[in-house]
């Protein structure tokens, strides 16, 4: 085989690996490898398309969001898509983030920081005050309409303390109490046991009957405003100020940083902490924090310019690190 066929049988087999993967995660919330073994997948995908652009397959997931929606739920077009995030994986690449921001900007800006919260992307309509719609990302521009299932979350507000009429975004997730305590149900029921609370929150939100979401003990922050009428926010900050005073459950480690020095300073500062949170996080979120900046710096078709996810080491790699010495 020439150079050239090895890199296009390594990109075809990646493609079809990565898109077996993402369907077993996304639509079946089965999850066949652990998180760091996937973006490792995805990463060596992009270099050698980005090297080798001609060879790039028109059904490469490094341009996907997500997976497709179950058929047995409505399906609900996404009015403002629901994007992914890009990510840094060390400090150098969040320096990389900043710097790419204040070129395009051509001003420095102060960010928001955030967790991330480590369960599925949701978002919920409210029409004159009242929840009117729930629903899961699905491919971005598709989800799942999963409205009555959302219903029993307790921190969900149904009717807010203004009648506005607003879609938020956020995400649910299961904290870790609930979801030992299910993992210990099932294994005493002799049910098969789930991967993960994300893995667990996603497939208790995607069942037909309610009663099952309500007996999983789920819950939810909002993370930013979808739409809103009639309304002036100039600062992503300013936006989580007013939907906590709407009523929502806003994560309250949120923080508005005035450099890039003060967001190395507050992702360092959970590398070590993060075990001690009641539910589970995969990295911190970082946003542009002016609107204005934001409209400027725009979208690729996958994610925002102006924020990334830095994303911690996956605590299953140490897991099994520690599994290998264990049984030397
Ligand atoms: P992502 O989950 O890394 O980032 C985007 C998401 O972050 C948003 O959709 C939102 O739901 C979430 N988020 C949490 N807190 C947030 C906050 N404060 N502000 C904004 N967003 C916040 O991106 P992705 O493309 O959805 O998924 C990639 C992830 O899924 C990777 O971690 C990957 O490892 C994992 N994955 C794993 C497998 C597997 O087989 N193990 C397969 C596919 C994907």
């Amino acid at each position: 085989m020439t150079e050239k066929e090895d890199v296009k049988q390594r990109i075809d087999d990646l493609t079809d690996q990565i898109n077996h993967y993402a369907h077993q995660y996304y639509v079946l919330d089965n999850p066949k490898v652990p998180d760091a073994e996937y973006d490792r997948l995805i990463q060596e995908l992009k270099e050698l398309e980005e090297n080798h652009p001609d060879l790039k397959r028109i059904d490469s997931p490094s341009e996907r969001v997500g997976g497709k929606p179950l058929d047995h739920f409505q399906k609900v077009q996404h009015e403002v898509p629901m994007l992914s995030l890009s990510n840094a994986f060390d400090e150098g690449e969040l320096r990389d983030f900043d710097r790419r921001v204040r070129q395009g900007l051509g001003a420095d800006p102060t960010y928001s920081v955030e967790l991330k919260i480590d369960g599925l992307a949701i978002t919920l309509k409210y029409e004159e005050g009242a929840f009117v719609l729930g629903a899961t990302r699905g491919d971005g521009s598709t989800g799942e309409d999963i409205t009555s299932n959302l219903k029993t979350i307790p921190s969900i507000p149904l009717k807010l303390q203004e009648p506005v009429t607003i879609e938020v975004r956020g995400e649910a997730f299961m904290p870790k109490s609930s979801f030992n305590r299910l993992n210990q149900a099932r294994e005493e029921k002799g049910e098969a046991l789930f991967a993960n609370p994300r893995n667990a929150a996603a497939g208790s939100l995607r069942q037909l009957d309610p009663k099952i979401a309500a007996k999983r003990n789920l819950d939810m922050f909002v993370y930013s405003v979808g739409q809103i009428e009639d309304k002036e926010i100039d600062s992503h900050t300013e936006s989580l100020a007013y939907v906590r005073d709407l009523g929502f459950k806003i994560n309250p480690e949120a923080k508005h940083c005035k450099d890039i020095e003060e967001v190395v300073d507050y992702v360092n500062s959970w590398l070590d902490r993060r075990s001690d949170l009641e539910y589970e996080i995969d990295g911190i979120v970082i946003k542009v924090d002016s609107l204005d900046h934001q409209e400027e710096l725009g979208f690729t078709a996958k994610s925002p310019r102006w924020a990334t996810a830095f994303k911690f080491p996956a605590e299953e790699v140490v897991t099994r690190l520690i599994d290998i010495e264990l049984s030397i």
